[in-house]
Protein backbone atom coordinates (compact mmCIF):
# COMPACT_ATOMS: atom_id res chain seq x y z
CA UNK A 1 0.00 0.00 0.00
CA UNK A 2 1.61 2.91 -1.19
CA UNK A 3 1.01 6.81 0.85
CA UNK A 4 0.05 9.19 -1.11
CA UNK A 5 -0.66 13.07 0.09
CA UNK A 6 -3.25 13.63 -2.92
CA UNK A 7 -4.22 11.45 -6.37
CA UNK A 8 -5.59 12.84 -9.00
CA UNK A 9 -7.69 9.94 -11.00
CA UNK A 10 -8.00 11.70 -14.90
CA UNK A 11 -5.50 13.34 -16.73
CA UNK A 12 -7.28 15.27 -19.56
CA UNK A 13 -7.66 19.45 -18.73
CA UNK A 14 -9.27 19.19 -15.82
CA UNK A 15 -6.85 16.56 -13.86
CA UNK A 16 -3.79 18.28 -15.23
CA UNK A 17 -4.11 21.14 -14.22
CA UNK A 18 -5.57 20.06 -10.48
CA UNK A 19 -1.57 18.36 -11.42
CA UNK A 20 -0.05 21.60 -12.31
CA UNK A 21 -1.54 23.40 -9.14
CA UNK A 22 -0.73 20.62 -6.22
CA UNK A 23 2.06 20.03 -7.47
CA UNK A 24 3.17 23.80 -7.02
CA UNK A 25 2.02 23.43 -3.83
CA UNK A 26 4.77 20.93 -3.17
CA UNK A 27 1.68 18.35 -2.61
CA UNK A 28 3.87 16.26 -4.97
CA UNK A 29 0.29 14.75 -6.77
CA UNK A 30 0.13 11.32 -8.51
CA UNK A 31 -2.12 11.70 -11.41
CA UNK A 32 -3.59 8.12 -12.39
CA UNK A 33 -4.33 8.54 -16.01
CA UNK A 34 -6.84 6.42 -17.38
CA UNK A 35 -6.06 4.25 -20.37
CA UNK A 36 -5.81 7.78 -22.22
CA UNK A 37 -3.27 9.84 -20.61
CA UNK A 38 -5.12 13.42 -21.95
CA UNK A 39 -8.55 11.86 -22.06
CA UNK A 40 -10.95 12.96 -24.99
CA UNK A 41 -8.48 15.94 -25.64
CA UNK A 42 -5.64 13.28 -26.86
CA UNK A 43 -8.15 12.07 -29.58
CA UNK A 44 -9.41 15.85 -30.72
CA UNK A 45 -8.37 16.47 -33.80
CA UNK A 46 -8.04 21.00 -33.91
CA UNK A 47 -8.61 22.79 -31.15
CA UNK A 48 -9.34 26.45 -31.92
CA UNK A 49 -10.78 27.59 -28.63
CA UNK A 50 -8.61 27.43 -26.57
CA UNK A 51 -7.00 30.62 -25.30
CA UNK A 52 -3.19 31.70 -25.77
CA UNK A 53 -3.00 29.33 -29.09
CA UNK A 54 -4.14 32.06 -31.83
CA UNK A 55 -3.23 29.99 -34.39
CA UNK A 56 -5.08 26.74 -33.27
CA UNK A 57 -3.57 23.27 -31.78
CA UNK A 58 -4.16 19.43 -31.63
CA UNK A 59 -5.57 17.81 -29.04
CA UNK A 60 -2.13 15.64 -28.60
CA UNK A 61 -0.05 18.83 -28.60
CA UNK A 62 -2.29 20.49 -25.87
CA UNK A 63 -2.11 17.24 -23.55
CA UNK A 64 1.34 17.05 -23.92
CA UNK A 65 2.55 21.25 -22.95
CA UNK A 66 -0.05 20.84 -19.96
CA UNK A 67 1.69 17.48 -18.79
CA UNK A 68 5.03 18.53 -18.85
CA UNK A 69 3.65 21.79 -17.26
CA UNK A 70 2.58 19.83 -14.34
CA UNK A 71 5.74 17.15 -14.24
CA UNK A 72 8.00 20.47 -14.27
CA UNK A 73 6.61 21.36 -10.91
CA UNK A 74 7.06 17.68 -9.19
CA UNK A 75 3.40 16.10 -10.61
CA UNK A 76 3.94 12.24 -11.33
CA UNK A 77 1.93 10.27 -14.11
CA UNK A 78 0.73 6.85 -13.41
CA UNK A 79 -0.09 5.59 -16.82
CA UNK A 80 -2.80 2.75 -14.67
CA UNK A 81 -6.45 2.35 -14.64
CA UNK A 82 -8.30 3.04 -11.23
CA UNK A 83 -10.72 -0.40 -10.51
CA UNK A 84 -11.59 0.52 -7.15
CA UNK A 85 -12.19 3.20 -4.54
CA UNK A 86 -12.79 3.43 -0.99
CA UNK A 87 -14.11 6.75 -0.35
CA UNK A 88 -16.34 6.40 2.59
CA UNK A 89 -15.10 6.70 6.07
CA UNK A 90 -11.34 8.54 4.58
CA UNK A 91 -9.52 10.28 4.75
CA UNK A 92 -7.56 7.91 3.94
CA UNK A 93 -9.08 7.16 1.23
CA UNK A 94 -8.20 4.04 -1.00
CA UNK A 95 -7.30 3.78 -4.19
CA UNK A 96 -6.99 0.35 -6.32
CA UNK A 97 -5.65 -0.11 -9.82
CA UNK A 98 -4.54 -3.05 -11.72
CA UNK A 99 -0.73 -2.11 -10.61
CA UNK A 100 -0.86 -1.21 -6.92
CA UNK A 101 -3.18 0.13 -4.18
CA UNK A 102 -2.98 3.29 -3.15
CA UNK A 103 -4.28 5.70 0.11
CA UNK A 104 -4.65 9.44 -0.22
CA UNK A 105 -5.83 12.10 2.15
CA UNK A 106 -7.19 14.06 -0.55
CA UNK A 107 -8.64 12.63 -4.23
CA UNK A 108 -9.64 14.84 -6.72
CA UNK A 109 -11.76 12.79 -9.50
CA UNK A 110 -11.59 13.99 -13.14
CA UNK A 111 -12.14 11.19 -14.84
CA UNK A 112 -14.42 12.73 -17.69
CA UNK A 113 -16.79 11.03 -19.64
CA UNK A 114 -16.72 8.72 -22.91
CA UNK A 115 -18.29 8.98 -26.53
CA UNK A 116 -22.10 7.51 -26.61
CA UNK A 117 -23.01 4.81 -28.41
CA UNK A 118 -25.79 4.73 -30.71
CA UNK A 119 -27.21 1.50 -29.66
CA UNK A 120 -28.08 0.19 -33.33
CA UNK A 121 -27.49 -3.49 -34.12
CA UNK A 122 -24.16 -3.54 -35.70
CA UNK A 123 -22.92 -0.52 -33.98
CA UNK A 124 -20.71 -3.40 -31.52
CA UNK A 125 -19.73 -5.92 -33.67
CA UNK A 126 -18.22 -3.06 -36.67
CA UNK A 127 -16.13 -0.97 -33.65
CA UNK A 128 -12.83 -1.17 -34.84
CA UNK A 129 -13.72 -2.35 -38.62
CA UNK A 130 -15.48 0.82 -39.68
CA UNK A 131 -17.51 1.80 -36.97
CA UNK A 132 -15.38 4.78 -35.00
CA UNK A 133 -15.44 7.59 -32.50
CA UNK A 134 -12.30 8.83 -33.07
CA UNK A 135 -12.05 10.83 -36.67
CA UNK A 136 -8.10 11.47 -35.39
CA UNK A 137 -7.57 8.07 -34.28
CA UNK A 138 -8.70 6.13 -37.43
CA UNK A 139 -9.45 9.50 -40.41
CA UNK A 140 -6.42 7.81 -42.40
CA UNK A 141 -7.70 4.60 -42.44
CA UNK A 142 -10.76 6.00 -44.78
CA UNK A 143 -8.60 7.43 -47.24
CA UNK A 144 -10.25 8.00 -50.62
CA UNK A 145 -13.28 6.33 -48.79
CA UNK A 146 -16.86 7.30 -48.14
CA UNK A 147 -17.99 7.71 -44.95
CA UNK A 148 -21.02 8.56 -42.88
CA UNK A 149 -20.83 10.82 -39.59
CA UNK A 150 -23.78 10.98 -37.48
CA UNK A 151 -24.83 13.62 -35.28
CA UNK A 152 -25.27 17.10 -35.48
CA UNK A 153 -22.86 18.97 -32.90
CA UNK A 154 -19.81 20.74 -32.74
CA UNK A 155 -17.98 17.25 -32.28
CA UNK A 156 -19.76 16.18 -35.36
CA UNK A 157 -19.34 18.92 -37.60
CA UNK A 158 -15.50 19.91 -36.52
CA UNK A 159 -14.19 16.06 -37.00
CA UNK A 160 -16.86 15.44 -40.18
CA UNK A 161 -14.30 18.37 -41.38
CA UNK A 162 -11.38 16.77 -40.74
CA UNK A 163 -12.55 13.56 -42.10
CA UNK A 164 -12.74 15.53 -45.30
CA UNK A 165 -8.66 15.80 -46.04
CA UNK A 166 -9.23 11.58 -45.91
CA UNK A 167 -12.22 10.26 -47.42
CA UNK A 168 -13.58 11.76 -50.63
CA UNK A 169 -17.20 12.28 -49.14
CA UNK A 170 -18.36 12.79 -45.57
CA UNK A 171 -22.15 12.55 -45.27
CA UNK A 172 -23.36 13.77 -41.93
CA UNK A 173 -26.47 12.08 -40.58
CA UNK A 174 -28.61 14.20 -38.31
CA UNK A 175 -31.43 13.39 -36.82
CA UNK A 176 -33.19 16.98 -37.24
CA UNK A 177 -33.67 19.49 -39.96
CA UNK A 178 -31.21 22.02 -37.59
CA UNK A 179 -27.88 21.46 -36.36
CA UNK A 180 -27.10 21.85 -33.23
CA UNK A 181 -23.19 22.98 -34.04
CA UNK A 182 -22.26 26.82 -33.86
CA UNK A 183 -22.77 29.60 -36.36
CA UNK A 184 -18.44 28.97 -37.55
CA UNK A 185 -18.46 25.51 -37.71
CA UNK A 186 -21.97 25.54 -39.59
CA UNK A 187 -20.49 28.12 -42.48
CA UNK A 188 -17.13 26.00 -42.66
CA UNK A 189 -19.29 23.05 -43.25
CA UNK A 190 -21.61 24.44 -45.54
CA UNK A 191 -18.67 25.84 -47.91
CA UNK A 192 -16.89 22.69 -47.85
CA UNK A 193 -17.66 20.74 -51.13
CA UNK A 194 -16.77 16.97 -49.80
CA UNK A 195 -19.33 17.48 -46.94
CA UNK A 196 -22.99 16.93 -47.66
CA UNK A 197 -25.96 16.54 -44.98
CA UNK A 198 -28.84 14.03 -44.58
CA UNK A 199 -31.07 15.71 -42.11
CA UNK A 200 -34.49 14.36 -40.30
CA UNK A 201 -32.39 10.94 -40.87
CA UNK A 202 -31.55 8.54 -38.66
CA UNK A 203 -29.30 5.37 -39.14
CA UNK A 204 -31.40 2.51 -37.75
CA UNK A 205 -28.40 -0.71 -38.52
CA UNK A 206 -24.76 -1.00 -39.57
CA UNK A 207 -24.17 -3.65 -42.05
CA UNK A 208 -21.01 -5.48 -43.56
CA UNK A 209 -19.47 -8.80 -44.19
CA UNK A 210 -16.51 -8.67 -41.82
CA UNK A 211 -16.53 -4.24 -42.23
CA UNK A 212 -18.78 -1.55 -42.78
CA UNK A 213 -20.40 -1.68 -46.08
CA UNK A 214 -23.95 0.04 -45.95
CA UNK A 215 -26.33 1.06 -43.23
CA UNK A 216 -29.85 1.12 -42.97
CA UNK A 217 -31.34 4.89 -43.06
CA UNK A 218 -35.11 5.96 -42.20
CA UNK A 219 -36.01 9.53 -42.87
CA UNK A 220 -38.11 10.72 -39.58
CA UNK A 221 -40.20 12.65 -41.82
CA UNK A 222 -41.21 10.26 -44.45
CA UNK A 223 -40.52 7.61 -42.80
CA UNK A 224 -38.84 5.97 -45.88
CA UNK A 225 -36.03 3.60 -45.20
CA UNK A 226 -33.82 2.73 -47.55
CA UNK A 227 -30.14 1.26 -47.87
CA UNK A 228 -26.62 3.62 -48.34
CA UNK A 229 -23.57 2.32 -49.02
CA UNK A 230 -20.46 3.92 -47.05
CA UNK A 231 -16.93 2.45 -46.06
CA UNK A 232 -17.17 4.28 -42.11
CA UNK A 233 -19.58 5.54 -39.41
CA UNK A 234 -17.91 7.92 -37.62
CA UNK A 235 -20.48 8.12 -34.42
CA UNK A 236 -20.43 12.10 -32.60
CA UNK A 237 -23.54 11.72 -30.47
CA UNK A 238 -22.64 13.52 -27.27
CA UNK A 239 -20.98 11.76 -24.30
CA UNK A 240 -21.98 9.90 -20.93
CA UNK A 241 -20.04 10.73 -17.77
CA UNK A 242 -17.74 7.79 -16.51
CA UNK A 243 -18.81 7.58 -12.74
CA UNK A 244 -19.66 3.80 -12.34
CA UNK A 245 -16.42 3.72 -10.47
CA UNK A 246 -17.89 5.65 -7.74
CA UNK A 247 -21.81 4.08 -7.40
CA UNK A 248 -23.12 4.44 -4.11
CA UNK A 249 -20.11 6.51 -2.81
CA UNK A 250 -20.29 9.78 -4.77
CA UNK A 251 -23.61 11.83 -4.63
CA UNK A 252 -24.83 11.90 -8.79
CA UNK A 253 -27.39 13.41 -10.60
CA UNK A 254 -29.44 12.03 -12.42
CA UNK A 255 -27.68 11.49 -15.87
CA UNK A 256 -24.50 10.10 -13.46
CA UNK A 257 -22.58 13.50 -13.62
CA UNK A 258 -20.95 13.77 -9.98
CA UNK A 259 -22.71 16.63 -7.61
CA UNK A 260 -20.43 19.04 -6.05
CA UNK A 261 -20.58 22.24 -3.82
CA UNK A 262 -18.92 26.05 -4.63
CA UNK A 263 -15.89 24.50 -3.11
CA UNK A 264 -15.73 21.31 -5.78
CA UNK A 265 -16.18 19.37 -3.05
CA UNK A 266 -18.16 15.78 -3.08
CA UNK A 267 -20.64 14.80 -0.57
CA UNK A 268 -17.36 12.55 0.91
CA UNK A 269 -15.14 15.66 2.50
CA UNK A 270 -11.98 15.48 1.33
CA UNK A 271 -12.70 14.00 -2.03
CA UNK A 272 -13.42 16.99 -4.58
CA UNK A 273 -14.13 16.85 -8.70
CA UNK A 274 -13.80 18.78 -11.76
CA UNK A 275 -14.44 18.63 -15.57
CA UNK A 276 -16.89 16.88 -17.73
CA UNK A 277 -18.03 14.11 -14.94
CA UNK A 278 -19.38 17.01 -12.65
CA UNK A 279 -20.05 19.32 -15.71
CA UNK A 280 -23.24 18.44 -18.23
CA UNK A 281 -23.34 22.18 -19.41
CA UNK A 282 -20.11 23.63 -20.25
CA UNK A 283 -17.41 20.96 -21.35
CA UNK A 284 -15.32 22.95 -22.75
CA UNK A 285 -11.47 22.70 -22.42
CA UNK A 286 -11.07 26.19 -20.94
CA UNK A 287 -13.94 25.41 -18.36
CA UNK A 288 -12.41 21.93 -17.54
CA UNK A 289 -9.12 23.66 -16.58
CA UNK A 290 -10.87 26.69 -14.59
CA UNK A 291 -12.66 23.63 -12.88
CA UNK A 292 -9.40 21.23 -12.15
CA UNK A 293 -8.03 24.81 -10.77
CA UNK A 294 -10.27 25.40 -8.57
CA UNK A 295 -10.86 22.19 -6.67
CA UNK A 296 -6.98 21.83 -6.85
CA UNK A 297 -7.00 25.09 -4.57
CA UNK A 298 -10.11 23.81 -2.73
CA UNK A 299 -7.98 20.32 -2.10
CA UNK A 300 -5.01 22.36 -0.59
CA UNK A 301 -7.19 24.61 1.59
CA UNK A 302 -9.07 21.32 3.35
CA UNK A 303 -5.76 18.92 3.22
CA UNK A 304 -4.40 22.54 5.37
CA UNK A 305 -7.34 22.26 7.73
CA UNK A 306 -6.80 18.60 8.49
CA UNK A 307 -2.86 19.53 9.87
P1 LIG B 1 -23.73 17.70 -28.34
O1 LIG B 1 -23.56 19.16 -28.49
O2 LIG B 1 -24.52 17.18 -27.19
O3 LIG B 1 -24.38 17.18 -29.70
C1 LIG B 1 -24.76 15.85 -29.84
C2 LIG B 1 -25.43 15.70 -31.20
O4 LIG B 1 -25.77 14.33 -31.38
C3 LIG B 1 -26.72 16.50 -31.30
O5 LIG B 1 -26.83 17.05 -32.57
C4 LIG B 1 -27.81 15.44 -31.04
O6 LIG B 1 -28.99 15.67 -31.76
C5 LIG B 1 -27.17 14.19 -31.61
N1 LIG B 1 -27.63 12.99 -30.91
C6 LIG B 1 -27.64 12.74 -29.58
N2 LIG B 1 -28.12 11.51 -29.35
C7 LIG B 1 -28.41 10.96 -30.55
C8 LIG B 1 -28.93 9.71 -30.96
N3 LIG B 1 -29.22 8.75 -30.08
N4 LIG B 1 -29.10 9.51 -32.27
C9 LIG B 1 -28.79 10.45 -33.17
N5 LIG B 1 -28.27 11.66 -32.85
C10 LIG B 1 -28.10 11.91 -31.55
O7 LIG B 1 -22.34 16.91 -28.26
P2 LIG B 1 -20.92 17.29 -28.91
O8 LIG B 1 -21.05 17.70 -30.31
O9 LIG B 1 -20.05 16.13 -28.56
O10 LIG B 1 -20.44 18.55 -28.06
C11 LIG B 1 -20.33 18.46 -26.64
C12 LIG B 1 -19.91 19.82 -26.08
O11 LIG B 1 -18.58 20.11 -26.51
C13 LIG B 1 -20.80 20.95 -26.57
O12 LIG B 1 -20.95 21.87 -25.54
C14 LIG B 1 -20.00 21.54 -27.72
O13 LIG B 1 -20.29 22.90 -27.92
C15 LIG B 1 -18.57 21.32 -27.23
N6 LIG B 1 -17.63 21.24 -28.37
C16 LIG B 1 -17.15 22.40 -28.86
C17 LIG B 1 -16.31 22.39 -29.96
C18 LIG B 1 -15.81 23.70 -30.48
O14 LIG B 1 -16.21 24.71 -29.95
N7 LIG B 1 -14.97 23.73 -31.49
C19 LIG B 1 -15.95 21.18 -30.56
C20 LIG B 1 -16.47 20.00 -30.05
C21 LIG B 1 -17.34 20.04 -28.96
P3 LIG B 1 -29.99 16.88 -31.37
O15 LIG B 1 -29.32 18.12 -31.86
O16 LIG B 1 -31.23 16.52 -32.08
O17 LIG B 1 -30.11 16.81 -29.87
Amino acid sequence: MKKENIIIIGSGPAGLTAALYTARAQLEPLVISGNQLGGQISITSEVENYPGFPQGTTGPELVQLMQQQAERFGARMLIDEVTEVSLKGGPPFSVKTYGDTYTADAVIVTVGASPRRLGVPGEEQFIGRGVSYCATCDGFFFRDKEVLVVGGGDSAIEEGLFLTRFATQVQVVHRRQELRAGETLKRRALANQKLSFLLDTVVEEIRGNGKVEAVRLRNLKSDQVRELATDGVFIFIGHDPNSQLFADQLDMDDQGYLVVDRKMMTNIPGVFAAGEIMDPIYRQIATSVGQGCAAAMMAERWLETQG
